[in-house]
């Protein structure tokens, strides 16, 4: 290191201190497992840390309620959980009036069903709208279900193309030729997103961020260019829920779905949520229907009849387990605020921005998300070619970001359990593994 080196990371390393001490959230990373050790742990977006209220939980659970209540315990409360827990995540999360969210499923099969109601609800009522709207840059899975429903219904895909980045310039900006095919995709605007609705559209498909460059978009403008044009649109959530805020109601959403185990902490593999606007409830018919989705669930009788309301988007028997540790952090940010939440991931990734700026960019990485924090999520990806090998590298010694092609790394800085100082000691393990990679 040379001396100059060293004096651009003890200013960061003064800046991360004096940030923590400012930081009005900084005592909730104790409530979380393992926050205490030296692991750091980049990939909240992608599987939250859990927190101790939810270890204890899990143990109460099994042991009193599933050990002790056994199937007595329908009735008392797990039917009620995914409409209950589904009013608390649109009310602390999405800005949802109750009665609009439920938990239920995985998120793809969750925004099967709703693209899929969606899109023959659009086309019974004009034959003309045939196509469902989707960015080329949107989660495979997303990618992957809308073109399985447009083979099944008749349909097509139109693919949405990004306006590309203003700051594409940064790709150029490390050394010239090493930067491989990076994409920097700012993702879906009111201009690339007018372009590709009209009079055929049945319905949109977009991500709120972008899950590789966490691009935030402004989906109370696209959801209104989407209505302009006579379509649904659907949001997924995935990478917003918990981290930046939603306003589904007052932004005029129909439909959104998003992951529990990302920014809510739910586990591995915890149920998805589903939103419905309340105008839209009654005239949607999902295609997976099943008993617990019917109006009268015991009476087990002889044809499907849709519930009112919500409980119609529900399939098969509710994955009680699976939604108990996800209501714990529906406590704490009933008790924080995601206003506040917000805040710190906005001040986290600026700060992050400004590291990879000072000790990363002359190592010819470059950042792959929005620097204007408006414009993005909860993550920044930095990009190099040899971010494969340098996210083994990081592994291997307890700093966990993740990969995403092409030569992304994720830095997940989930904002109630990410410290400044953290970020910084897990930044400059970046760029000791890039420059051994180099
Ligand atoms: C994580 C993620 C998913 C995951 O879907 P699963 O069905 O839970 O595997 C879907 N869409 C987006 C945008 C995601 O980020």
């Amino acid at each position: 290191m040379t001396s100059a080196d060293a004096a651009a990371v003890e200013t960061l390393a003064d800046e991360a201190s004096t940030l923590d001490q400012a930081d009005p959230l900084r005592t909730y990373r104790d409530r979380f497992v393992g926050a205490d050790t030296s692991l750091v742990y980049f990939d909240g977006n992608s599987l939250g840390r859990p927190l101790r209220a939810s270890v204890d939980r899990l143990q109460r659970f099994a042991r009193d309620e599933w050990g002790g209540r056994l199937i007595r315990g329908w009735d008392e409360s797990w039917m009620q959980l995914p409409f209950d827990i589904g009013d608390a995540l649109g009310r602390t999360a999405l800005g949802a009036a109750a009665g609009q969210t439920v938990i239920g499923d995985s998120t793809t099969v969750l925004l099967y069903k709703l693209v899929r109601a969606a899109f023959d609800s659009a086309h019974a009522a004009d034959p003309a709208r045939v196509e469902i709207v989707v960015d080329r840059d949107n989660f495979p899975t997303d990618r992957y279900l809308v073109e399985g429903i447009a083979a099944e219904r008749g349909g097509r895909v139109r693919w949405v193309v990004p306006t590309p980045t203003p700051h594409a310039a940064d790709a150029s900006r490390g050394a010239p030729g090493r930067v491989g095919p990076v994409s920097l995709d700012r993702g879906v605007d009111a201009e690339s997103l007018r372009a590709a609705v009209g009079p055929s559209t049945a319905v949109v498909l977009l991500s709120h961020v972008a899950y590789r460059s966490g691009y935030l978009a402004d989906a109370a403008a696209l959801t209104r260019i989407a209505h302009e044009a006579g379509a649904v649109i659907v949001w997924d959530l995935c990478h917003s829920a918990g981290s930046v805020p939603v306003q589904a109601d007052a932004w005029d959403f129909d439909l959104a779905v998003g992951c529990t185990y990302k920014y809510l902490n739910g586990g591995p593999g915890s149920p998805a949520f589903a939103y419905v606007a309340a105008r839209l409830q009654d005239r949607l018919a999902q295609p997976i229907q099943g008993w617990m989705g019917a109006a009268d669930v015991f009476a087990m009788g002889p044809a499907y009849e849709p519930a009112a309301g919500m409980r119609r988007f529900l399939s098969g028997t509710p994955p009680v387990v699976g939604m108990l540790a996800m209501q714990d952090t529906l406590e704490l940010l009933d008790e924080v605020g995601i206003e506040a939440v917000r805040e710190k991931s906005v001040a986290l990734t600026s700060f992050a921005v400004r590291v990879a700026d000072a000790l990363l960019a002359p190592h010819g990485v470059a950042v792959a998300s929005p620097r204007d924090a408006a414009e993005r999520g909860g993550h920044v990806t930095l990009s190099h070619p040899a971010m494969r090998a340098v996210t083994a590298r990081l592994w291997a010694q307890d700093v966990i970001p993740d990969y995403r092609d092409p030569g992304g790394l994720r830095i997940g800085l989930s904002p109630l359990s990410t410290s400044f100082a953290e970020t910084l000691e897990g930044l400059r393990a970046v760029e000791a593994a890039v420059r051994a990679e180099g």
